[in-house]
């Protein structure tokens, strides 16, 4: 069943700038997408309407809540990764991954426990007293992984989550991101410039182009099949 249908939106900037033309897309629960294609394609942009970050000008997105209702973005239906890890500096690792759950007014017992499980996730257990700053480049994004992670969300948003990290680093934080992913099967979408993640992480690519943003193709991925 689908976790968001985009209808036939688009995006017009206040300064006139078409950022995307209509297009309709639809992720499936357990999806694994990306969204692939040059600067200024309207990746980032396609992203902020499935995360109800931004209103089309034109056109829908719905999400599934046990029904389409037509509500996203609540915080803890959908967790988001960006580029910048966004970690509070002055708290501990695993204070910025309870953040959410904090917000959330989860009993500090309960939290603990999932701060705990969401670490172990990412291989981040050893570092949970530590400090953002202590932590390589590589880590930070481990824990803003966890953080998200925290909240069982149903969908989980990156963009280039991985783009600014070393080449060695990113192609092993691919590897642990494809693991956990075929454990959890959380529904994801990810913004890459690389066809080497998309192609290595997802079920399915969507491919776009710019002038005006827009889909041009769309390919899935057959799963592996299970060996022995
Ligand atoms: P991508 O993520 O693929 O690089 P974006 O979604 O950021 O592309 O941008 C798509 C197009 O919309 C680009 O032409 C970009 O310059 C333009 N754009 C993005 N955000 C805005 C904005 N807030 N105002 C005006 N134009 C924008
Ligand atoms: P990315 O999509 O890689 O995260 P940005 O969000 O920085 O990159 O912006 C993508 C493109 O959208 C850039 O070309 C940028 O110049 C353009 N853009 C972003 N915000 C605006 C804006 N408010 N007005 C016009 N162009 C914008």
């Amino acid at each position: 069943r689908p976790a968001v249908e985009v209808l036939s939106a688009d995006k017009v900037f206040a300064n006139g700038t078409r950022g995307l033309a209509p297009l309709s897309l639809t992720v499936e629960q357990g999806d694994f997408l990306s969204l692939i294609g040059p600067s200024g394609c309207g990746k980032s942009t396609l992203l902020s309407l499935m995360a109800n970050l931004q209103q089309p000008t034109d056109g829908r997105v719905l999400w599934w809540r046990g029904g389409f209702d037509g509500v996203g973005g609540d915080g803890r239906r959908l967790s988001f990764v960006f580029q910048d890890a966004t970690l509070m500096p002055w708290a501990r690792i695993d204070a910025n991954v309870r953040l959410p759950l904090d917000l959330a007014g989860v009993p500090r017992a309960a939290a603990s426990a999932r701060v705990a499980e969401a670490l172990a996730l990412v291989g981040l257990s050893s570092h949970a007293r530590h400090h953002p700053r202590q932590l390589s480049g590589g880590m930070k994004m481990r824990a803003s992984i966890a953080r998200a992670l925290v909240t069982e969300p149903d969908m989980l948003l990156m963009d280039e989550p991985f783009g600014a990290l070393d080449e060695i680093t990113r192609n092993r934080l691919d590897a642990d991101l494809a693991a956990l992913w075929w454990r959890r099967r959380f529904t994801t979408v990810f913004v890459t410039h690389s066809i080497y993640e998309a192609v290595f992480l997802s079920t399915r690519i969507v491919v776009m182009a710019a002038n005006p943003g827009r889909i041009v193709r769309e390919i899935a991925i057959p799963e592996p099949q299970p060996r022995g």
